[in-house]
């Protein structure tokens, strides 16, 4: 083995329902994850002679890596006694953004490290990345989604036709907790009741690969606790709705804004009539499971 390549999509959330929080803490929810084009690119090479350790390099981000975890949990899980490795991360995908960068790379370290121990079960590897964290499951095999649960429990839905997506990050992070708190301080949680109804809803809008459900269920609820902690997110969501978006919504908990468009070509305008703003929006599309490049050099 010299070297094993994965990309890691982020992903965007088409609407979020809230629900009432569980005995565990975390919150029921209902949402759309759909994984998009902005990628990081996760390398796992052999470590240095004699490291005795895995090694986990990823330029940006401080603390504990997520990917370490992931790493971690899948030896404690399989057994796996391979010799010691390195992963490489080089970030694409914007941190603390909501776009679950941590989660997509964590992801896909189990992928590589299923690959360099010739493990061939994705049951396992999901089960290991919701120990890592709500948003790993949904990126093991990253596909569009209906989440439910706390987003650990997941139903693939088709493939989308092709839209365009613009992503316009914050100068500013935003904790994912504390959003969650203001939803509840706010009383924005919804019943269990409603939750099911609007699971039932967006599967059958979604069912036939439509881009995206009608706007009611492309609503965010957790978008008045992001304003309400950062209120400049709303002339951010006024800014892309002037853009001509059909929708502009607070992706996740924030502080990310995504504008949905009819394809990517009116995102990518969207994008340069908001050049000005710093860090500068992007637009993007879909991420479809045939997208995954040979990255091998
Ligand atoms: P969440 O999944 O909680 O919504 P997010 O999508 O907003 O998070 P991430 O980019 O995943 O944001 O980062 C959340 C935190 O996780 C960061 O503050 C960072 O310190 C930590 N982190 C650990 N590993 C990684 C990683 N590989 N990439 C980015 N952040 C990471």
């Amino acid at each position: 083995m010299t070297a094993l390549h994965e990309v890691a999509p982020a992903k965007i959330n088409l609407g979020l329902t809230l629900g009432p929080t569980r005995a565990d803490g975390r919150h029921e929810l209902v949402t759309v994850m759909q994984p998009v084009a902005l990628c990081d690119r996760v390398r796992l090479t052999p470590a240095g002679l004699g490291a005795a350790e895995d090694e986990v390099h990823c330029p940006g981000v401080t603390g504990e890596n997520l990917a370490t975890a992931a790493l971690r949990d899948f030896r404690a899980r399989t057994g796996w006694h391979g010799a010691a490795v390195r992963i490489d991360i080089e970030k694409r995908i914007p941190v603390a953004a909501g776009m679950a960068g941590g989660s997509a790379d964590a992801a896909a370290v189990l992928r590589l490290a299923a690959r360099a121990a010739g493990v061939r079960d994705d049951r396992l590897l999901r089960e290991i990345a919701a120990g890592l964290g709500a948003d790993v499951p949904a990126q093991v095999r990253p596909r569009r989604y209906l989440a439910t649960g706390a987003g650990e429990r997941l139903h693939a839905l088709p493939d989308p036709a092709p839209f365009g997506i613009l992503v316009v990050r914050a100068p500013f992070g935003l904790s994912t907790g504390d959003v969650f708190r203001e939803a509840d301080r706010l009383g924005l949680p919804r019943s269990g009741a409603a939750l099911e109804a609007r699971s039932a809803d967006l599967a059958a809008a979604l069912a036939a690969g439509s881009p995206l459900a009608p706007g009611d269920l492309l609503l965010n609820d957790l978008e008045p606790a992001a304003v309400s902690l950062r209120p400049e997110l709303q002339w951010t969501l006024d800014e892309v709705r002037g853009t001509g978006a059909d929708h502009a919504l607070v992706c996740g908990s924030g502080p990310t804004v995504i504008g949905l468009f009819a394809d990517l070509e009116l995102a990518r305008s969207a994008a340069v009539a908001l050049s000005g703003r710093e860090p500068r929006p992007v637009a993007v599309e879909p991420w479809y499971p045939f997208f995954m490049p040979d990255l091998t050099p």
